[in-house]
């Protein structure tokens, strides 16, 4: 795939990366769309979407494509990733468990006086669709470039040479998990609630407390850093069992 992808003439390798990020944001935003149909009962908020916010999300995810597409076209073209032959599993685990540890200080600066301008596109869904996931401003998706290219880049240089393989399983696994995990709606059965488990996997409802409350929940796919850093809430787990047995929450400001 290496071979294939840095061998492609710029026009094909631009219509390449754009449909797959398009086709894969296209098909996860419609599963997650599905998911909150299907899974009714499951519903995180019972909270009317502000006027307007499916526009705005679809404008913030087109500022979140065109800013990846073209950094991941120039990373390609211009050989920022050293790609070889390592296991695909490998990379891919090295890249996931990278960007956890990247997500959180990002977001939690994002969150600073100085830089939160930038992050108050992503926070106008306060109740979230699977079109909030990659609804940011152009700032703030260039923030997750780094997380995207410039960490896979990174490490390629300074360990070993990354499998192109598993950085495109890396790059599709968190376009999906982050635009169905913004779902209104809880799939995480109580098992995410333990411990151990919530701190590679936490349940929905998780980030959907961040959209509401704003300052605490800083990680997205891992609770580790928040737990270490004291920003996590000391409700999530009573509100999930609450969502989880079919009673969604009322009001935005609601604690358990
Ligand atoms: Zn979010
Ligand atoms: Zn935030």
């Amino acid at each position: 795939m290496a071979t294939w992808l840095t061998g492609l003439s710029l026009p094909w390798l631009l219509l390449w990366v754009t449909a797959a990020f398009v086709g894969l944001s296209v098909l996860s935003t419609a599963l997650g769309f599905l998911l909150e149909r299907l899974l009714h009962r499951r519903q995180i908020w019972r909270v009317p979407l502000d006027p307007g916010q499916y526009r705005f999300e679809l404008r913030g995810n087109l500022n979140f494509l065109v800013v990846h597409v073209l950094v991941v076209v120039a990373a390609i073209h211009r050989d920022w990733l050293r790609l070889g032959d390592a296991s695909p599993a490998l990379t891919w685990v090295a890249l996931y468990f990278g960007f956890q540890l990247y997500y959180y200080p990002m977001h939690r600066a994002l969150h600073h006086r100085a830089l939160v301008r930038f992050h108050r596109w992503h926070h106008r869904s306060r109740v979230t669709t699977p079109l909030s996931g990659q609804s940011m401003s152009v700032v703030e998706a260039l923030g997750w470039t780094l997380g995207y290219v410039g960490l896979p880049a990174l490490f390629s240089q300074l360990f070993f040479p990354i499998s192109a393989e598993g950085w495109v399983a890396y790059l599709a696994f968190n376009v999906y998990g982050n635009i169905v995990g913004h779902a209104n709606v809880e799939l995480m059965s109580g098992v995410s609630r333990r411990r151990l488990v919530s701190l590679f996997t936490p349940p929905f409802v998780y980030h959907a407390l961040h959209h509401a409350r704003w300052t605490g929940h800083y990680g997205f796919a891992s609770s580790t850093l928040d737990r270490l850093l004291h920003t996590e809430f000391s409700d999530w787990r009573p509100i999930h069992e609450r969502v989880a047995a079919g009673r969604a929450l009322e009001s935005l400001k609601e604690r358990a």
